[in-house]
């Protein structure tokens, strides 16, 4: 009997947040086999799929940095996979690799549309995805080529106990940085100061968090991470040091209202006073020097210095459009995934023997 194959395919643009059900519509078909690979493609099934808030952005029809998710089209996603069939020199049956094949159970790949897993022993296969992937080579190259943290330098990561934040910090206290990372509860606090080696952890939700914030930077801050906007970065203008660099690299608290035109930023005028550097990067920018940034991440996280954290949400794809809302909600810790299909632990690609 032929697999089966459920696929998420965008049904309307959302106004506000992704509704589950309505959204996206799932699909049920017959799933493409070896017979249907051309040269150089694969065929694949995924087994975590990464979830990403610059998802809900490509569901708006504006101008961004990429081509909006048309209505009808299955929806665009970074996965960890393994290859059923293949008709490509870069990637053998059986293997494991980071491919775009979208919300789905089993796809077709192209050559350009996915990477062999190349990892060190002592990480984990999700790392692909996570620490030594996509988040956390955004906050290699942010760090590494916009902020730039000298030792002693104050360094504050917004959004700092999720995928990319808790990377961020981390590499700036490899860097020999205090950093100080701001996240939604006591808990991620607690994490980031106790597991992570941040110095200290505020909850910017915590009624004191506007003078917890001027107490923990007496010095004012040198390189601010802006993962969230809003009012949290108002806050870290108003406490930038003269010569910061501001790593614009997301924007979360807009992300399900950017059809409405944005409110604005306050304290602005202290990039003048102060003479900071606001810039906005996308990880692609950096896609040449891929290989550095795994290679780099991939030996941290093997020698411990990099901890690698991770929610993966269970219950196969159909749970996709629901898992989502973590992100938005704070639901997650770390790379937040769905487990499309338990990984076999006997297969000697798996999780546990990387
Ligand atoms: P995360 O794992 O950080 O998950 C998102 C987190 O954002 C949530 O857990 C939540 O944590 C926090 N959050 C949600 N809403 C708000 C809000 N209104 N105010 C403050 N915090 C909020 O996701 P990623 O690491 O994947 O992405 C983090 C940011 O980096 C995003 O803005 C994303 O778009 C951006 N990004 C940019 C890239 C680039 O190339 N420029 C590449 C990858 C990511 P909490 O509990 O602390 O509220």
């Amino acid at each position: 009997m032929a697999r089966k194959n459920l696929t998420f395919h965008l049904a309307e643009r959302p106004k506000g947040n992704i509704v589950p059900g309505k959204t996206f519509n799932l699909v049920e078909t017959d799933a493409p086999t070896a017979s249907d690979l051309k040269d150089g493609q694969i065929l694949v099934e995924n087994i975590y799929l990464s979830l990403d808030p610059a998802m809900r952005t490509w569901l708006y029809d504006i101008r961004s940095y990429v081509p909006p998710v048309a209505i009808g089209e299955k929806m665009r996603g970074g996965s960890i996979a393994r290859v059923l069939a293949t008709k490509s020199a870069k990637a053998k049956e059986g293997e494991y690799v980071y491919a775009g094949s979208g919300w789905t159970e089993v796809a077709v790949v192209g050559d350009a549309e996915f990477e062999p897993i190349v990892l060190p022993k002592g990480t984990q296969i999700t790392d692909a995805i996570g620490a030594a992937g996509m988040t956390g080579m955004t906050a290699y190259f942010g760090l590494t080529d916009i902020g730039k943290p000298k030792a002693g330098e104050t360094v504050v990561v917004s959004g700092a106990a999720g995928a990319t934040g808790s990377v961020v910090g981390q590499i700036a206290k490899i860097n020999g940085a205090r950093v100080i990372g701001l996240a939604g509860s006591d808990d991620k606090c607690k994490v980031l100061t106790e597991e992570l080696g941040f110095d200290v952890a505020l909850n910017y939700k915590s009624p004191t968090f506007a003078e917890d914030f001027v107490k923990a930077t007496p010095d004012y801050i040198d390189v601010y991470w802006d993962n969230v906007g809003g009012d949290i970065l108002e806050k870290a203008l108003a406490r930038a040091a003269t010569k910061s660099r501001f790593v614009m690299c997301g924007s979360i608290s807009r992300y399900n209202g950017l059809e409405k035109e944005s409110p604005g930023i306050r304290n602005l005028f202290v990039v003048v006073t102060q003479r900071v550097r606001m810039e906005g990067f996308i990880v692609t920018d950096f896609r040449d020097r891929y290989p550095e940034a795994k290679k780099q991440l991939g030996q941290w996280i093997a020698e411990g210095k990099l901890k690698s954290k991770e929610t993966i949400v269970k219950g196969g794809i159909k749970v996709a459009d629901v898992a989502i809302s973590n992100l938005f909600e704070g639901g997650n810790t770390g790379k937040l995934l769905v487990e499309v299909k338990p990984i076999d632990q006997g297969n000697e690609n798996s999780r546990s023997l990387l």
